[in-house]
């Protein structure tokens, strides 16, 4: 009988130390994980533009990524990233991610084809209000991005900034994008991008309710408690050649 007893304090122990151990890795799972390269882009052009930080030409975005292909690295989406924090799927260190954000249409006419030229997908962040307006993404082409292997992933409705978001606002900001988006593709949206990049707890305790898995800012600090819903991100300008921008890179995921 005391032995029965003793063995059910055991288990009891044991489960108790379970809970904490699976709490403690949800809400710190980055405190041994070495962050992956994860770059933004915005607009990108063929021929007439002015090089910027949230503009890239076409030649600029292809030297980079025959330089990353020439250096062997792999492309990755943000559910490997997830799989990676939560430590069921480590990546090594030449994995990147390639993000674009804003839904602009050179994305599926220029920045698609070249990361398929060099064996790469990437992630596409939706603002949903301008899916089919002149100069952005139609909902064919967004489902067509998906069927060739990129993830579509949401960017609000009308790019708000979420640290301040009504209390009312949220469902048509992440929800109803969500549900249009999973419309077009037929895949689970569970992947955000914060509006320029503002973050705060408010708006991380919000989508974490919501079912995001990962949400991602630009290069600012992460969310204490919220890694998984603090991603960082390095906002790429188009006047870095691939040299400069495997420089910031380090400095900003390395800190070197
Ligand atoms: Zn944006």
């Amino acid at each position: 009988m005391v032995n029965a007893t003793k063995k059910t304090n055991r288990t009891r122990i044991i489960s108790l130390l379970a809970l904490i151990t699976a709490f403690c890795l949800q809400t710190f799972p980055l405190v041994s994980q070495e962050e992956v390269f994860t770059l933004c882009y915005h607009n990108i052009f063929r021929i007439s533009g002015e090089p910027g930080p949230c503009y890239i030409s076409a030649g600029r975005l292809e030297e980079q990524l025959k330089y990353f292909r020439d250096e062997g690295y792999r492309s990755v989406l943000p559910e490997d990233i997830f799989k990676h924090i939560n430590g069921t799927e480590p990546l090594d260190k030449k994995c990147i991610l390639f993000s674009f954000d804003d839904t602009h249409e050179s994305h599926y006419t220029i920045a698609a084809p070249l990361l398929e030229k060099y064996g790469f997908r990437g992630t596409f962040f939706i603002m949903t209000v301008v899916i089919g307006k002149k100069h952005y993404m139609t909902g064919t082409q967004i489902k067509s991005l998906a069927d060739r292997g990129h993830c579509i992933a949401n960017h609000t409705y009308d790019h708000q900034d979420l640290r301040k978001l009504p209390a009312g606002q949220w469902k048509k900001q992440i929800e109803d994008s969500n549900n249009k988006l999973e419309k077009i593709t037929g895949t689970n949206i569970c992947f955000f991008a914060y509006p320029f990049g503002a973050c705060n707890r408010y708006a991380a305790e919000n989508l974490q309710k919501r079912g995001m898995e990962l949400s991602f800012q630009l290069s600012g600090k992460q969310i204490p408690g919220f890694p998984l819903q603090s991603q960082r991100r390095l906002m790429v300008s188009g006047t870095w050649s691939s040299g400069r921008l495997n420089k910031e890179m380090l400095r900003t995921f390395r800190k070197q």
